[in-house]
């Protein structure tokens, strides 16, 4: 079996059309620009990647972009001021913090200080209990992006067996929720479970969020699963150079999957259109208007 290819960029390149056209009716209808800040505290090499790509998109999308660049040495106060002031501001509809943060700022204060009208990475405890309620506007992108392909690609996956590996609050612990709330059978893994690849079997979709260079292997999955590929590793690939590759065995896995992301192309091409979709919902719900239809 060879599996279909789940074509994120093609997903993502269609939801991006969406949002420019709703971008630009508000700007007719309401004259209302979507505004996305971003702050990012030193100076990471792939932070500076991700944060500019979502510049650069915000600002192709029709949106306003703010990019506050911090020294890595910034004191906690200064920042904590930085972030107030883009939640006083009303041109201002979304704020991403890039983590992680130094080690010398803690991440709950900073994510404390940040107003979740305007928490467009769905991070604040605010926002991850509306989404525990089933009430929430903004959730967390990546998850978002994953609910979205599943539904392109699977459909209704009403009383399937899903398998979540990780339980992070920035991808599992959202994820597993949005998988609930549409009806799947729900099984979260992390470093503690017990005999993985037994579980990982059981699994009509497998999701795997770990970290971990190609960790999940061919044999842990159903033959004819949906295997979604949340992981982004760089790994040395010979000759000084380096490669991305997914948290799953991906050239092995096509051959027993029914459906497969791949990395680069798959889950990651959404997650960033998924924050300009929730910084358009950002936009509306601050100006009493009501959700896009996208
Ligand atoms: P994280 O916060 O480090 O969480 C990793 C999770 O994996 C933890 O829950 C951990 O379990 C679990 N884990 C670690 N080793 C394991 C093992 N041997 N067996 C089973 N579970 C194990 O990472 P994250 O932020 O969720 O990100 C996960 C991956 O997704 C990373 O590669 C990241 O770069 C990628 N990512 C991609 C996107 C995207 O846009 N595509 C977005 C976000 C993240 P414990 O809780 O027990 O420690």
């Amino acid at each position: 079996m060879t599996a279909i290819i789940i074509d994120g960029k093609a997903s993502a390149a269609k939801l991006r059309e969406k949002i420019a056209v709703e971008a630009a009716r508000l700007k007719s209808a309401h004259d209302l620009q979507p505004g996305l800040a971003t702050v990012l505290v030193g100076n990471d090499p792939a932070s500076e990647v991700y944060v500019r790509n979502k510049g650069k998109t915000a600002e192709a999308l029709g949106f306003k972009s703010v990019h506050v660049a911090l020294a890595a040495d910034t004191a906690q106060t200064v920042l904590l001021g930085k972030v107030r002031e883009l939640c006083a501001d009303k041109s201002v509809h979304g704020i991403l913090v890039q983590l992680p943060l130094p080690k010398h700022i803690d991440e709950a204060a900073v994510l404390d200080a940040l107003d979740p009208a305007k928490d467009v990475d769905a991070l604040t405890p605010t926002n991850a209990g509306l989404l525990l309620s089933g009430r929430a506007h903004l959730v967390s992108c990546t998850p978002a992006g994953v609910m979205l392909l599943l539904k392109e690609y699977v459909g209704d996956i009403t009383g399937k067996d899903v398998l979540v590996i990780g339980r992070s609050l920035l991808f599992g612990k959202p994820a597993a929720q949005l998988l609930l709330a549409a009806n799947a059978t729900v099984t979260m893994a992390h470093s503690r479970s017990r005999d993985l690849p037994a579980i990982a079997r059981r699994a009509d979709i497998l999701v795997a969020a770990i970290g971990k260079p190609e960790m999940v292997k061919a044999d842990w999955i159903k033959p004819g699963a949906t295997v979604i590929d949340v992981g982004i590793n760089r790994v040395d690939a010979g000759g000084g150079k380096t490669k991305l590759v997914g948290d799953v065995d991906y050239d092995a896995a096509k051959d027993v999957a029914g459906a497969i992301t791949p990395v680069p192309g798959g889950v990651g091409a959404m997650t960033i259109v998924c924050l300009m979709q929730n910084t358009l919902i950002a936009a509306c719900t601050q100006n009493g208007l009501p959700l896009p239809k996208l």
